[in-house]
């Protein structure tokens, strides 16, 4: 796997993180941190479980409704309404939320299971399989969403120059993804609960993930430094993590990013 940003491959790039099975590594050019190898999985690692046994997607529903009203709320103040387009939208529970603020909805989703279940039991208009797959027409949607979906995605880069083509010219894209330069990532290294070997591949920073959206033919129009919609995984150490969000979210080193793009007309040629 070579880098996503400048394309160098990881014979140009240092040890990051390195743990029995496992490795990061940092692009000496670009600065960022990927993982090299993909892991070797007999499962499908999107099936039914990542939605149900982590308990989080629908058992922790109210709370992602609350975070995702806080984002729609965000998206509404850059676009007032028209055709939403959420990628990786899971169960829909973004979708449902937009839905309720006068957006028209759409999704795609790669889990089967998950994509019927946002159809079936919410009614929702869900494509199941990749971004490129639904074969959207040009210039369809007003806002595209990809909230923490980047990570995971084999090539970012293409995908992104598939919502540039699919958004329209006066459209926003919103990109959700974690941030590997933040306080928490730091502190626990391989730990930090985001490193995930077997569903991220990229981990980016403020500067690599500006660079990746520009280069797909991108303005960035405003980024911020965010806690992560949820914290997980922490139950014993929460004040803790508060305690350090708050430090972050004051100097820019919150574990989440948010940011707002419009199509760069330069970038047509
Ligand atoms: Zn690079």
């Amino acid at each position: 796997m070579n880098c996503c940003v400048c394309g160098a491959g990881p014979d140009n790039a240092s040890i990051h993180i390195k743990t029995p099975g496992f490795r990061l590594v940092r692009c000496r050019d670009c600065g960022m941190v990927y993982r090299p190898e993909s892991p070797v999985s007999e499962t499908d690692p999107y099936g039914k479980e990542y939605f149900t046994d982590r308990n989080e997607y629908l058992g922790r529903r109210d709370e992602f409704h609350a975070a995702f009203e806080e984002l729609v709320g965000k998206i509404r103040r850059r676009k007032g309404g028209g055709h939403l387009l959420d990628v990786g939208t899971g169960i829909g529970t973004l979708m449902e939320v937009a839905s309720e603020k006068g957006f028209r909805v759409s999704g795609v989703e790669y889990s089967p299971w998950a994509s019927n279940f946002a159809r079936t039991e919410k009614g929702l208009n869900v494509f199941t399989g990749t971004l490129e797959e639904a074969g959207f027409p040009g210039e369809t949607f007003d806002v595209v969403v990809l909230n923490h979906v980047l990570e995971h995605l084999d090539q970012p880069r293409e995908t992104l120059r598939e919502v540039r083509r699919i958004l329209k010219r006066d459209g926003v894209l919103v990109v959700g993804v974690q941030n590997i330069e933040s306080i928490m990532a730091r502190l626990l290294g391989a730990g930090w609960y985001s490193i995930k070997p077997g569903e991220h591949i990229w981990h980016f920073s403020p500067a690599t993930l500006s660079r990746l959206v520009r280069e797909a033919g991108f303005e960035v129009i405003e980024k911020e430094s965010r806690e992560n919609n949820l914290p997980s995984g922490w139950f014993a150490k929460k004040y803790l993590q508060m305690a350090i969000n708050a430090v972050a979210v004051l100097t820019n080193r919150s574990e989440a990013m948010l940011l707002f793009a419009r199509i760069d007309p330069r970038s047509d040629a």
